[in-house]
């Protein structure tokens, strides 16, 4: 059995501990690969490699740091192709998928290749008699971030890209579904030009993330996954004064206006529902069809399209979905099928029982989907995560514009309108990180940056872009007076002023 070890100090490193996680191929469900589930001692390992490495990092000037990142850029952009059957292996989601999986982080590395312009300061000449105030970004020095499952390839390189070009070390403990890509990712690092201990991969579960959660050495974590750990991640590191920034789970409406482009909405919205079957914390399981007439007319085009859909393996180009990651996730999602039924939403479309020819053992599921489902149930108010997408009727906007409202998550969100005064209102007044007007995923690219709201994200800052080299560094303020000499300025017992 393959054993997927650490990857500290630049170089691989077998593991001491005993615990072993299973690797699944989802397309087959048979294990592929076992990960170390590493102890705390290999955490401190990687941290000392980190703290000897960080100074000579930082004391090196942005632009060669810059020079790292679009050597980083080059080889990821040249290593596509493997990157991507990799990322499907382990995931399962299909081949053009990871490669925007992979894309996506690739566009953080290329925002990070501006270092040297995004950490330029502030200047004030004359801010007082002779004085002169300035600002400067420093690298925090030792950084953490604590991924899912579901992006392997874009999440990691949201945090290590911007973390490392800022001029930090960076620990990386990727999802233990999925480990192979993230180790990848470090060793191109590595054949860039980053020197070792600056990006350093630890795998593991619960043990190793509260290891990071207490090190003092490290000063910063970044995480994302589902809220109830985000939450827990959020608590324990911030009442260890680390700055935290952690992201959750996230249940997006598309709200449909009875003027939207029908079509386009429908081509959108099943793309968004059951793309990367339905594992995406910006994916859109819920539609809202304001007025009978929409609603009629939306889940009749639904019905159409669902019938049009491929699920297959991640390698057969014509599918356009790929299995579920493991097959405790598949039960999960059958059950909220069957809560929802038990709950009284009407099951339009059963994506249970589905198996592929050939790969009869594979975390597959067909698309589902469910109308009249109402906003007191569990199955709506929670997380499913899965290609099952719930239709909620609205008589009114301001009854569609309450539900993303008042929903327990607030990561994204979409309005399908030709209307600009609905659509307006609608940004102006939804309680959500992320809107699209008639673009049903809304991630921000890579120069704005990604955060949602309410229980989908717990801290202040967001990921990447601007916020990125926020979240990585701290301000350093100078106020500076150069004597010119001659007479010994008035003692003063009263706080400074620049009058
Ligand atoms: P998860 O919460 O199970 O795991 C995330 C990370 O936390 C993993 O590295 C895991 O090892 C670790 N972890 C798991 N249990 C832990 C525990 N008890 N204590 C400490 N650490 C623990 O999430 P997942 O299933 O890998 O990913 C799917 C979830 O991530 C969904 O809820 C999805 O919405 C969310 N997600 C959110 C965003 C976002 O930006 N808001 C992006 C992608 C995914």
């Amino acid at each position: 059995m393959r054993i997927i070890d650490n990857f500290i100090g630049g170089q691989h490193q077998a593991s001491t501990s005993t615990r072993l996680g299973d690797v699944f191929d989802p397309a087959t469900g048979k294990v592929q690969a076992q990960v170390r589930l590493s102890d705390p001692s290999e955490l401190d390992a990687a941290v000392a490699n980190a703290q000897a490495a960080q100074p000579a990092w930082a004391a090196m000037n942005p632009q060669r740091r810059a020079r790292v990142m679009f050597n980083l850029k080059a080889l990821i952009e040249s290593h596509m192709d493997e990157l991507a059957e990799m990322l499907s292996a382990e995931h399962g989601k299909v081949h053009s998928d990871s490669k925007g999986d992979i894309q996506r982080g690739l566009d953080v590395v290329e925002f990070a290749c501006g270092i040297p312009h995004l950490l330029k300061g502030e200047y004030t000449e004359g801010a007082g008699p002779g004085i002169d105030v300035y600002s400067m970004r420093q690298p925090i020095g030792i950084a953490a971030g604590i991924t899912p499952f579901n992006f392997p390839a874009m999440i990691p390189m949201w945090m290590f890209a911007p973390a490392i070009a800022c001029g930090n070390a960076f620990i990386l403990k990727p999802s233990e579904r999925n480990p192979s890509v993230p180790v990848r990712l470090a060793e191109l690092a590595m054949e860039a030009g980053l020197p070792a201990g600056i990006l350093n991969v630890v795998h593991g579960d619960k043990q190793v993330v509260d290891a990071i959660l207490d090190n003092p050495a490290i000063r910063a974590v970044s995480f994302v996954g589902s809220s109830d750990i985000a939450q827990y991640v959020y608590g324990r590191g911030a009442s260890n004064g680390k700055r935290m920034q952690c992201m959750g789970g996230a249940k997006n409406h598309g709200i449909v206006m009875p003027d939207a482009d029908l079509d386009q909405a429908v081509a959108d919205i099943l793309g968004a529902a059951y793309g990367s079957a339905g594992e995406r914390c910006m994916a859109l399981p819920v539609v809202v069809p304001v007025g009978e007439a929409t609603a009629v007319a939306l889940r009749a085009k639904l019905e159409t399209g669902i019938a049009g859909l491929r699920v297959g393996v991640p390698s057969d180009p014509d599918a356009h979905y790929g299995p579920v990651v493991s097959s405790a996730h598949k039960a999960r999602i059958e059950n909220y099928i069957q809560m929802a039924v038990d709950e009284g939403s009407e099951l339009v479309i059963d994506g249970r029982g589905f198996a592929l020819q050939g790969y009869e053992e594979g975390f597959f599921l067909a698309p589902t989907l469910l109308d009249h489902v109402k906003p007191d149930m569990k199955s709506y108010n929670e997380e499913i995560f899965g290609p099952v997408l719930q239709m909620v009727r609205a008589e009114t906007f301001e009854e569609a514009l309450s539900y993303p409202t008042r929903h327990q998550y607030g990561n994204g969100v979409a309005i399908f309108t030709r209307n600009g005064d609905y659509a307006r209102k609608f940004c102006g007044n939804v309680e959500v990180g992320m809107v699209g007007i008639n673009v049903p995923i809304p991630v921000p690219v890579s120069y704005h940056s990604f955060g949602g709201w309410k229980r989908s994200g717990f801290g202040d800052m967001n990921q990447y872009g601007m916020d990125g080299v926020r979240f990585y560094t701290r301000v350093k303020t100078i106020t500076q007076r150069w004597p010119s000499g001659g007479a010994v300025m008035d003692q003063s017992f009263v706080i400074p002023t620049m009058s």
